[in-house]
C-alpha cells in the first residue's frame, strides 16, 4: 500500500518537497541585506549611461556567476544620454533666495531667466486667467501631496495634463511644486520623455509655497537657473540575463525581471534594488539546491527602465524568434512592501490561470488578481508582444513618498516583507515552470487582441504620458 501511494504521487510529492526546501532556504534575509548594501551603499544611484550603472552591470553579472548560474549580458542601444550635474537655481526680483530644485529628465542644459507666473494647479480655468503673462515665462504649478501609489499615478496624470496645456501658451518652462514635504526632491520624466525639449523642474514644496505666497501678495518674481547636464546621443547599455535551463520543456521560457538602473538622487533601494537582489537570491538558492524546473526560468535585470523600458524592449526585439515559446513574463518593481497579488494586465485567461497555479500558496485567499494593464514598467513590451505578463502588486509601505527621491535609500527597505516576497515569487516561478496541465498554455495574442485590451481599459492617455502610444500605433514597437 505504501508502495502504491509512492507510485501514485511521486511527481506531486517531489515538487512539493522542492517547494518547501526552496521556501526554507529563502527564509533568511542575510543574503538580501548583504547584496543590497553592495548595490545601494557601495555602488549607489545608477542612471543608465553612468559609471555607477556600468559598475552595477558588472556586479550583477559576477553575482550570477558566483552563484554558478548561466549568465550573459545583452547589449542594446539607448537613444540619448542625459544626466543632471550641479544645476543652480535662484528666485530674484522683489524677494531673493536660492530654492532647492532639480530639472526633469531631458531638460536642455543652459541659462534661463524669466518671470515666474502663478498658474494655481494648472487647470484650464486658472491658466485662462493668466494666459497673457505666460509667453516665454515660467509657469509655477501647485501640486497635491503624494504619499502613496495612487498619489503617484495622480501626479503623473496631473503633470502630463498641465504640460500639454502650458505648451500651447509657449511658456519658457514649467516649475512644479514638489509633491513631497520636508524639501524632498525627486526626478520625474516629462511626458515626451526622450524627445522632451521644454525646461521643466521640481522645486522643493516649501520653497514653491514661499514663491506662491509672495506672488499672491503682489510681488514680482523671476526664476533663474543654470541647468548643467551631461548630454549626448546614442550609447550602448546592457541587461544582465541569467537562466536555469528547463529539464523537459527547455524551449519554454518563464521570464522574471527587475530593473537594475535607477535615478541617482537616492540610491535606488525600493526602486528597484530590493527586487534585483530578490531575483539574484532566488537564482542562487535554486542553483544551490540543484533544482531543475521543467521549463526554463530566465532572470532579467533590465537596464534603461527609467527612460522608457529600453532594456526590456530591446530584449523583445533580440529574442523575437523565441517569443512564441515565452509562457509568461513577470516584473517586480513596486518596492519592498508585502506582495498582495498580481496585475494580470488585461488578460482574463491569465487571471484564471494564476488563480489555479497560486492556489497552493493562497489557501487564505490573501492574494488577489487585478486585471488592469500596467503601462509604467518592464512588463509593457511583453504585453505589446502578446505574451502573458504579470506585475507584482504590493502594499504601498514607503514606496510612494520616497519614489525617485533622494530618500530612496537602503534604510527604507522592509526586509521582513522582502524576504516573504522572495519566497512567494520563487514559489510562483517554481509552480509555473513545473505546471503539468494546460493551465499556463495561454496563447500569444495577436495585434488586434492587444489593441482590444487598450480599448477596453482606455489606456491611450497613460500610454501617451509615457511616450509609448505613438510607437505602438505606428508599428514601431510591439507586435506587427
Ligand atoms: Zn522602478
Amino acid at each position: 500500500m505504501r508502495y502504491l501511494i509512492f507510485i501514485l504521487f511521486p511527481l506531486f510529492g517531489f515538487s512539493q518537497d522542492h517547494l518547501a526546501s526552496l521556501q526554507k532556504s529563502l527564509s533568511i534575509s542575510r543574503h538580501l541585506e548583504k547584496d543590497l548594501q553592495e548595490l545601494c551603499d557601495q555602488i549607489g544611484g545608477r542612471v543608465t549611461g553612468s559609471k555607477a550603472n556600468e559598475k552595477s552591470v558588472k556586479w550583477a553579472f559576477e553575482k550570477f556567476k558566483e552563484a554558478k548560474v548561466k549568465t550573459w549580458k545583452q547589449e542594446f542601444e539607448m537613444p540619448v544620454m542625459w544626466m543632471e550635474g550641479a544645476s543652480k537655481f535662484r528666485v530674484s526680483g522683489e524677494i531673493e533666495f536660492r530654492p532647492l530644485a532639480v530639472a526633469k529628465y531631458q531638460t536642455p542644459p543652459g541659462n534661463y531667466i524669466a518671470d515666474l507666473v502663478d498658474v494655481g494647479s494648472g487647470s484650464p480655468e486658472e491658466v485662462e486667467i493668466v494666459k497673457n503673462k505666460l509667453y516665454q515665462n515660467f509657469a509655477l504649478v501647485e501640486t497635491e501631496m503624494c504619499l502613496d501609489i495612487d498619489g503617484l499615478f495622480n501626479e503623473y496624470v496631473h503633470a502630463a495634463t498641465v504640460e500639454a496645456l502650458l505648451r500651447k501658451y509657449k511658456v519658457k518652462g514649467i516649475v512644479f511644486m514638489s509633491s513631497r514635504p520636508q524639501k524632498l526632491l525627486y526626478r520625474f520624466i516629462p511626458s515626451k520623455v526622450v524627445e522632451n525639449d521644454l525646461p521643466q523642474f521640481i522645486m522643493a514644496r516649501e520653497d514653491a509655497k514661499r514663491c506662491l505666497r509672495s506672488i499672491r501678495a503682489g510681488k514680482n518674481l523671476k526664476f533663474m537657473t543654470t541647468v548643467r547636464a551631461d548630454i549626448g546621443g546614442e550609447f550602448m547599455s546592457h541587461n544582465v540575463l541569467a537562466e536555469i535551463k528547463g529539464s523537459s520543456k527547455v524551449d519554454e521560457v518563464i521570464v522574471v525581471g527587475a530593473h537594475l538602473d535607477s535615478w541617482a538622487l537616492g540610491t535606488g533601494a525600493n526602486d528597484n534594488g530590493c527586487n534585483v537582489v530578490m531575483l539574484i537570491n532566488i537564482a542562487r538558492q535554486m542553483q544551490e539546491l540543484g533544482l531543475k524546473p521543467k521549463r526554463t526560468i530566465r532572470f532579467a535585470l533590465w537596464n534603461g527602465e527609467e527612460q522608457g523600458y529600453f532594456g526590456s524592449w530591446a530584449y523583445t526585439k533580440e529574442y523575437q524568434s523565441e517569443l512564441d515559446n515565452h509562457k509568461m513574463a513577470m516584473s517586480v518593481d513596486i518596492g519592498s512592501g508585502e506582495i498582495i497579488g498580481f496585475f494580470t494586465n488585461g488578460r482574463d485567461d491569465l487571471k484564471q490561470a494564476m488563480e489555479i497555479i497560486l492556489s497552493p500558496l493562497n489557501q487564505d485567499k490573501s492574494l488577489t488578481m487585478i486585471d488592469v494593464p500596467i503601462i509604467g514598467t518592464d512588463n509593457f513590451d511583453f504585453m505589446l508582444e502578446g505574451i502573458p505578463n504579470l506585475v507584482a502588486a504590493h502594499r504601498p509601505a514607503s514606496y510612494g513618498i520616497n519614489y525617485h527621491a533622494s530618500s530612496d535609500t537602503y534604510d527604507k527597505v522592509d526586509f521582513t516583507s522582502l524576504t516573504k516576497n522572495t519566497q512567494l515569487i520563487a514559489s510562483l516561478l517554481w509552480l509555473y515552470a513545473n505546471d503539468e496541465t494546460d493551465n499556463i498554455d495561454l496563447h500569444r495574442q495577436s495585434r488586434s487582441e492587444i489593441q482590444s485590451i487598450f480599448d477596453k481599459h482606455d489606456t491611450e492617455f497613460s500610454m501617451r504620458m509615457f511616450n509609448v502610444w505613438v510607437p505602438w500605433i505606428n508599428g514601431d514597437r510591439g507586435r506587427k
